[in-house]
């Protein structure tokens, strides 16, 4: 770790403690950024990277509502407004009782360069609450995203900041907050991203980051003259981006063997084909079940449980080709790098946020296999919610055609920067430089033009 990352790190620890994900998060980007601020200073003198990590503004409120037995819940809502030097504010909201400040920190912060990435005019930002929804009726959900959103339409507008879903929060909470961001402000306008396709939404938008993290693996294999046809993937969740990362890897002739929830996993030796694919969608989708039910179905797969007293997930303990963490922050730890890496895996396309951690990074680009960080391979979410905001501007909807084709185009452009930036700072392959530098660059140069504010 160089000086400057060294001094940068303590204050932040210093300053933010109690946040460790947003550390872990900064500390990756900042590695990556010594190898600018040695060629660029004035970015250095311009203090922008320490501006970068402090959120533009940050809203914390409460939010009360009422459960169906009349009993009175408080949760707590944030928004995290990050960056908008390119922008609006553009991220997801999580619903999920994991949900902190530290955790919507780095996820805003990685945001920030994702977005950049993108080539599209975003910002970014993060939210959500510690609310669970896991298990609760529909008129649960709704009555909390109401009061949710009765704080949070006074902060957020179509040229503010354009929420979206993330953990938790699919087309069903999008659809109750923006019938509530609707009815307060007698408006009808873009202001979230994920909307159903009858009310501005946009097509391919819920397929698009599990699309994209396997446009991207693809992208990545091209380097080497070689595609997806034909192999072996772990893929872990079993929520949008792993739904659709299933779909997208069949369609493109692999073969996925497992699958997982918070509960556990599923391995199935034959390969989760299309009919088992839609048994997936309908469980978690519809019926809102578990994964272990896929075992009732088809009795050849086997459900292991999550322990979490073991020191590595057994998902990850699978013969394969590729890997598509697609369920929550730090899920391959350094244990699991190894293990991946034994089994002879040698392409990870990261559907989640930080997915893996600092010690597991750097076991795969110590082995120089092909790792796609997550702020480059799951980008084509938000990449389609720049489109969605698009068509809304426009009042005019693309086609799936369009939209795919558009997502396509944008996916392959992020790994172009990635490999480009990646060689031209003498880290050829390295994607994480690639992706950090990429999203760096033209944030800053903005910030740069627009003073200090
Ligand atoms: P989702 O539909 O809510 O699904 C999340 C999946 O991950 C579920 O299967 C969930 O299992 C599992 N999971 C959540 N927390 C977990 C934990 N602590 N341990 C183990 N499994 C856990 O959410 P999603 O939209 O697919 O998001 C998945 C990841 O992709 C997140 O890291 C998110 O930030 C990232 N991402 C999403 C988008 C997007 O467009 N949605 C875009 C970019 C990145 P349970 O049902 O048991 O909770």
């Amino acid at each position: 770790m160089s000086d400057y990352v060294k001094s940068l790190m303590a204050e932040v620890k210093a300053k933010h403690p109690a946040e460790p994900e947003f550390h872990q998060a900064v500390e990756e980007v900042a590695e990556s950024l010594t190898l600018v601020l040695e060629r660029h200073p004035e970015y250095k003198t311009a203090k922008i990277l320490e501006r970068i990590l402090e959120p533009e503004r940050v809203i914390i409120f409460r939010v009360p509502w009422v459960d169906d037995q009349g009993d009175v819940q408080i949760n707590i809502g944030y928004r995290i407004e990050m960056n908008s030097a390119i922008g609006p504010y553009k991220g997801g909201l999580r619903f999920h009782p994991s949900v902190n400040l530290g955790i919507l920190k780095f996820l805003a912060f990685e945001q920030v360069f994702k977005n950049s990435l993108t080539t599209l005019p975003m910002g970014g930002g993060k939210g959500g609450s510690d609310f669970d929804p896991k298990g609760k009726s529909d008129l649960k959900i709704m009555r909390f995203c109401q009061a949710f959103m009765a704080e949070l339409f006074r902060h957020i507008g179509p040229n503010t900041d354009v929420p979206a879903g993330d953990i938790g929060v699919g087309g069903r909470e999008i659809g109750y907050l923006f019938g509530q961001y609707k009815k307060l402000r007698n408006e009808f306008t873009g202001v979230l991203t994920g909307k159903g396709l009858n009310w501005g939404g946009s097509l391919i938008r819920p397929e698009a980051t599990g699309y994209g993290a396997v446009y991207f693996a693809s992208e990545m294999l091209g380097t080497r003259n070689e595609t997806l046809e034909g192999k072996t993937c772990l893929v872990s969740g079993s929520g949008n981006v792993a739904q659709y990362t299933v779909e997208k890897i069949l369609q493109l002739g692999g073969k996925v063997v497992t699958l997982s929830d918070s509960n556990g996993y599923i391995y199935d030796e034959e390969g989760i084909d299309e009919k088992k694919l839609q048994f997936v969608m309908d469980l978690k989708n519809i019926r809102r079940g578990r994964i272990k039910e896929y075992t009732e179905k088809y009795k050849n797969a086997v459900y292991t449980r999550l322990d979490p007293n073991k020191d590595h997930n057994p998902l990850w303990n699978h013969k394969a080709q590729c890997a598509f963490p697609s369920a929550t922050q730090n899920e391959i730890n350094g244990k699991d790098a190894q293990n991946l890496l034994k089994n002879g895996i040698y392409v990870v396309s990261e559907g989640a946020n930080m997915p893996t951690t600092l010690d597991g990074v750097k076991l795969f680009i110590d082995n120089k296999i092909l790792y796609g960080p997550g702020k480059a391979a799951n980008a084509g979410g938000v990449a389609v919610s720049g489109l969605e905001m698009s068509q809304n501007s426009m009042r005019y909807p693309w086609t799936r055609e369009e939209v795919d084709n558009r997502l396509h185009i944008i996916m392959k452009s992020i790994h172009k920067t990635c490999v480009d930036i990646a060689d031209r700072f003498g880290t050829p392959g390295n994607y994480v430089n690639g992706a950090n530098i990429g999203g760096f660059l033209k944030v800053a140069d903005a910030m740069m033009d627009q003073g200090v504010v």
